[in-house]
């Protein structure tokens, strides 16, 4: 079985990113997880899928920002986004990088862009989430939102399962009242940071799961694993939860049957709908989390 450090090593190929992004033959698998390129297209989207039933989280994707200026520049198409949704009147938060609002180049530059997108949403009545990213940035990420929280309560973060640590930052954001949403995680880590397999990474999973629909305020339970997914809806009507009281989140393009039928079911359902020119890395992420994508891909590749 291919790990995911090997896919995402393969991915970063400059050969194979420039195949990916320019042969017809993969097109069909970017548009399955990418909303499109433009911000009225994934309006377009949100809005159809608010007509089904779900409620949307817009990632304008972009990530590691090398450049001031380009933090910048983020943050503002953020909140020209928040404005979007504001006009278009569909119902959408936002989720965030903040690598993508400039962490890299110091906490200050995010710190700065981050209360700029932040007041935006106060402004216009919305939330925001900020994504998680990989270990190397877990700390920053934490202590900036654990910083802002206060000022900023229409905010969230992500924890990944497969960290060690990630007992104690749940705990931590318990604690602060925040909303939580729990994944996975995404990105490949060593083996001294995060669990290596997925029986321990689901195991985790579940155990920090419920103590967040135990404790937590709004838990998110992001995740496509089915039997995860049958334990949340168990447990929770164990602990007495409305359907209302907690949310599934779940990713633009992936596992379409069980997102109808988790809100054909009356379970609030969140879709997180990524769009944007800097779709790379977030597509690589995707392939990287099942191999039957690469393999897909790796077909076509060499048939020509
Ligand atoms: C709303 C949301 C937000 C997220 N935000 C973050 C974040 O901020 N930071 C972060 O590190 N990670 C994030 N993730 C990704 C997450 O960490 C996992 O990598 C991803 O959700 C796959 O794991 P899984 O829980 O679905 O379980 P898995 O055990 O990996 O998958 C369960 C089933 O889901 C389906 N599936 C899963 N992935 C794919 C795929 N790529 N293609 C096709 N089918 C698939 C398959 O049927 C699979 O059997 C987010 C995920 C969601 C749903």
């Amino acid at each position: 079985m291919l790990s995911r450090t090997l896919v995402l090593k393969v991915a970063e190929m400059p050969a194979f990113k420039n195949w990916i992004k320019r042969s017809r033959l993969t097109q069909g698998l970017i548009k399955r997880f990418i909303a499109g390129e433009d911000v009225e297209t994934a309006l377009q989207i949100t809005r159809q899928l608010n007509q089904e039933g779900f409620l949307v989280a817009l990632d304008y994707l972009g990530e590691d920002t090398q450049r001031v200026e380009d933090a910048e520049q983020a943050a503002n198409q953020y909140i020209a986004l928040l404005e979007h949704i504001d006009r278009n009147g569909v119902k959408a938060c936002i989720s965030i990088k903040l690598t993508q609002l400039g962490l890299d180049l110091g906490m200050d530059v995010a710190r700065r862009n981050l209360a700029r997108v932040l007041d935006s949403a106060c402004r216009l009545n919305n939330f925001v989430w900020i994504d998680m990213e990989s270990s190397k940035h877990t700390q920053q990420i934490l202590d900036l939102f654990c910083e802002m929280f206060p000022d900023y309560p229409n905010s969230g973060t992500v924890l990944q399962s497969y960290l060690y640590r990630t007992p104690d930052d749940l705990e931590r954001l318990l604690q602060l009242g925040a909303r939580v949403r729990l994944v996975k995680g995404a990105y490949a880590e060593p083996r001294n940071v995060a669990y290596p397999d997925k029986r321990s990474v689901d195991r985790q999973f579940k155990i920090q799961m419920e103590r967040l629909l135990e404790r937590g305020k709004e838990p998110a339970i992001a995740t496509h694993d089915t039997r995860l997914i049958a334990h949340a809806k168990r447990y929770a009507a164990k602990l007495g939860l409305e359907k209302s009281q907690y949310e599934f989140q779940l990713l633009y393009g992936i596992s379409r049957e069980l997102q109808k039928q988790l809100v054909a079911e009356g379970y609030r359902t969140l879709i997180y709908v990524p769009y944007g020119e800097q779709w790379y890395p977030y597509f690589s992420r995707r392939l990287a989390e099942r191999p039957a994508n690469l393999y897909f891909i790796l077909r076509n590749l060499f048939r020509k």
